[in-house]
């Protein structure tokens, strides 16, 4: 019985004889715990044993670097998203106070005109003005009326106060174009960065959603055979 005991193997990466019972085969060893021994010890191959306690410590490597692409992955998708509010923040600023800070004065009266030209308030005082006009003209001081009926110096003063609206109303309303076609523009480039950002949240997704479940799978596959090894230790009979 001793004899078949003294049955020994030796360690390819430890160089340690050891019973064979506790070194495993190469070609057994699963190909991510195989990377991971490669990637230290580069001159081992799937044809060489390990003994247990190596395969140990790089399945405990192999864990702690799972861990750690994990969380190194969450901090980076934190990142970025911080990163696309800073930007988001810059671009959806007010378009009203950013296009009235370039505006000038004479734009600033224009605007004052035809905001009052279009009130109630133009208009009551505009027929007002009118009618005293001809009440003074027309009836009241007949003989002496500066603008006697058919009243053309009134009509004079109509054209002109028509002519120099109509171009007030004009400048007005190219200045309205203007802030609509910003407006637009602002929109436009909201709504582009928001589907671009919708876009790469989808992809982000569903590629953090594809290696959390496989690395889930690697880590249950990890404590899998760890748990058959401890059971398989102790329907041994010790020795
Ligand atoms: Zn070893």
């Amino acid at each position: 019985m001793s004899k078949r005991r003294a049955a020994t193997c030796q360690c390819s990466i430890c160089h340690q004889t050891r019973p064979c019972s506790d070194v495993a085969p190469g070609e057994s060893i699963r190909e991510a715990i195989a990377t991971e021994i490669q990637k230290q010890t580069p001159a081992w191959n799937s044809d060489q044993p390990v003994c247990t306690s190596c395969l140990n410590q790089f399945r405990a490597e192999h864990f702690r670097h799972l861990l750690e692409e994990e969380k190194g992955e969450l901090s980076d998708l934190e990142m970025r998203v911080l990163d696309s509010l800073r930007e988001q923040d810059s671009i959806a600023a007010n378009v009203n106070e950013k296009f009235d800070q370039q505006l000038s004065l004479g734009d600033r009266i224009s605007d004052q005109l035809a905001n009052f030209g279009g009130s109630w308030a133009f208009l009551i005082l505009f027929a007002a003005v009118v009618l005293i006009w001809m009440l003074f003209n027309g009836i009241l001081i007949a003989q002496e009326a500066f603008d006697p009926y058919p009243f053309i110096l009134l009509n004079l003063v109509l054209s002109c106060l028509a002519a120099i609206q109509a171009p007030v109303i004009l400048m007005s309303q190219n200045r309205q174009e203007a802030k609509d076609r910003l407006r637009s523009e602002y929109d436009f480039q909201v709504n582009f960065r928001a589907e671009l950002e919708i876009r790469l949240l989808h992809t982000k997704l569903d590629q953090l959603l594809s290696h959390q479940w496989q690395r889930l799978l690697e880590i249950q596959q990890l404590q899998l055979e760890l748990m058959e090894e401890l059971a398989e230790r102790r329907d041994k009979p010790s020795s």
